[in-house]
């Protein structure tokens, strides 16, 4: 990406789509994290749902979320294509949000553990390369939630923020407040010290439907589409608000072809680990039939073949209670 910004190379923002692509459709997993054992494997062969059972090493999260964020960001900014935004969101909410910080000795958080039955431990080693990518990662937030184009700004990440900027037209900022990926409602005001026109374009992810996208309560004449920025070009001024409604549905991603019934149940950007001391088995209809428990920490509750209720938890709300990321559906 260096090389196509600096000089301009296209040759080379090839390669870095191509090579993105290959990690995304041949070795992630339904979190957005990749490359079990810090291995890529041959395409096609089910190598993801076999290191499930043969490995606790599933995804180096603080260094492998580090340069997630970096590539995709570096895409992101020069095709303004929302998939490396989707991307990036699905790793921030299900690898690193779940890392343990890194304590004062240097005892850090590394290998997300997708294994059938699996749990959070802390690295054997202090400090490791991933606690230095950890902050590094953190420090970068602010430039990934945001991005600047010559006629505006994009809005990538939904999270609570701020950002400003002045120009010849005046200073302006924009104040974001939202309780995402909890709530599926995003708020934005709009700070203008004279009116002035400019674009706010707003991610819409493809993995919601009939989202609504409203301007001081008036719902925009060109609808939101998932899978597109959503372009709000107008004269802003002071105190004008825009308000986005993302649908979440649940719905079932296979580890790989190779593995049909190995899945995991997924709440818009948020997997649902399942709570158990063992891998549990379900019906298609006991996890997509699923019900949210409001309990503040987006968990949900599923019922297992067995007739057992099983939590269905966030990683970022995972402690040291043992997990399933993939559960068994019955044959
Ligand atoms: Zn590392």
């Amino acid at each position: 990406m260096q090389a196509y910004i600096t000089l301009g190379s296209e040759k080379h923002l090839r390669a870095a789509k191509n090579g993105f692509e290959m990690l995304q459709t041949t070795q992630s997993f339904v979190t957005g994290g990749w490359g079990p054992d810090e291995s890529f494997g041959e395409p096609g062969r089910g190598q993801l749902g076999d290191s499930l059972s043969s490995s606790h090493a599933s995804f180096e999260t603080p260094c492998g979320a580090y340069g997630h964020f970096k590539i995709t960001r570096y895409l992101l900014s020069v095709t303004q294509d929302p998939q490396y935004g989707d991307s990036m969101e699905r790793v921030l909410y299900n690898t690193i949000l779940g890392a343990w910080p890194i304590q004062a000795d240097g005892t850090s958080f590394y290998y997300s553990d997708y294994a059938n039955t699996g749990k959070k431990v802390w690295y054997g080693q202090k400090w490791p390369c991933c606690s230095g990518t950890f902050p590094q990662l953190a420090a970068d937030y602010h430039i990934s939630a945001y991005l600047r184009s010559s006629d505006g700004v994009y809005v990538n990440l939904f999270t609570p923020s701020k950002v400003q900027w002045n120009n010849a037209s005046g200073r302006f900022a924009l104040t974001q407040t939202t309780e995402y990926p909890f709530k599926n409602t995003v708020k934005i005001q709009v700070t203008a010290s004279q009116p002035a026109e400019f674009a706010i374009y707003v991610r819409i992810p493809a993995w919601t439907v009939d989202p609504v996208l409203s301007v001081n309560g008036k719902r925009v004449d060109d609808p939101a589409r998932p899978g597109t920025f959503a372009a709000i070009k107008r004269t802003w001024s002071e105190g004008d608000r825009v308000e986005l409604e993302l649908p979440m549905h649940l719905r079932l991603e296979p580890v790989d072809a190779n593995h049909p019934k190995l899945v995991a149940l997924l709440n818009g950007p948020v997997v649902l680990l399942a709570i158990a001391d063992g891998q549990p088995t379900f019906d298609t209809n006991g996890l997509l039939q699923s019900k949210p428990t409001n309990n503040g920490k987006g968990d949900w509750v599923a019922r297992s073949v067995d007739g057992s209720e099983i939590t269905m938890r966030p990683f970022m709300n995972i402690d040291k209670e043992n997990y399933s990321t993939y559960v068994l559906l019955k044959t």
